[in-house]
Formats: structure tokens, sequence, C-alpha cells
């Protein structure tokens, strides 16, 4: 079994849920997508390997996978919510502003903020979603040429 469906699996198993056939073909095509991917995206990919599997099954997944911190759905535009994995609890981007180019980066630099406010507000932090926003190179460059 892969390291992240291991992780998927086991944080189930350890909050009480059972990793049903619907549920796996769920997890399993979310993570062959590598993420990114919006409810009815997903929901497409899942009905061409386990065409038993409704949207609202795929849907409520989500949502559970949601709550135990291994996804997060993500809002972009006005378009609908794209679910990212949470890998070890977090997730970090570059959003362009301009051409919507979104830049992953795997350092992080929050371990420290974390602990600080989670000691302030008494709160158990266990992952971020961090996005930054602003202008890409590419972007920035052309700018400059008109500037
Ligand atoms: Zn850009
Ligand atoms: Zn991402
Ligand atoms: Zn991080």
């Amino acid at each position: 079994m892969d390291k992240q469906l291991q992780v998927f699996t086991l944080t189930l198993q350890e909050n009480g849920y059972r990793l049903t056939r619907a549920r796996q073909a769920v997890v399993t095509a979310l993570l062959s997508s590598g993420g990114h991917v919006s409810a009815d995206a997903l929901a497409e990919v899942v009905r061409e390997s386990a065409p038993q599997v409704g949207r609202m099954t795929v849907y409520r997944t989500l949502d559970l996978l949601s709550e135990l911190g291994l996804v997060r759905p993500v809002y972009q535009g006005t378009g609908a919510a794209h679910y990212v994995l949470m890998d070890d609890g977090h997730h970090h981007h570059l959003v362009c502003s301009t051409c919507d180019t979104v830049i992953e980066f795997d350092d992080c630099v929050l371990e420290e903020i974390e602990r600080v406010i989670g000691e302030r507000f008494q709160f158990e932090v266990r992952g971020h979603l961090l996005e930054f926003y602003g202008r890409c190179h590419h972007c920035r460059e052309s700018s400059s040429v008109l500037a």
C-alpha cells in the first residue's frame, strides 16, 4: 500500500471509520489525481473505476476527509472548491492574482507561528493551508515591459 493511502486508511480507522469499498474508491481516485480536483471532477473519475459509487458518496467522503484534516477545500475565483491533499497536515501555495497560476512549495515556514498561536489561544493546531497572493515572475516581467 502506498504511503499516502496508508495515512488515509489509518486516520479513518483511528477515528472510528471503516475504509469501505466506496470510500476506498474515492480515496484512490483522489490520490491518483494528486488532489486539486473539484468534487464533480472527482465524481467523474470515481464513476469510471466504480460506477456503483454515487455522487453523494463522493461529496460525503470529501466532507469526512476534510473533517479529519486529510484534505481541505480551496476556493479560487468563483468556481467550485478544489480539494487539496494535506500532506503531513499542511499545504502551501503561491497564487498569482494576474494569471491564476498556482505554484506549490514544500518549505514550511510556519512551525514557530503554529506554536505561538496555539499557546496564545489554547488551540491545538493540526495543520494549515497557506496561500500567498501576488504576481508571478512572468506577470511581473510582462508588466515591466509595458511600464
Ligand atoms: Zn502570473
Ligand atoms: Zn496545491
Ligand atoms: Zn507548512
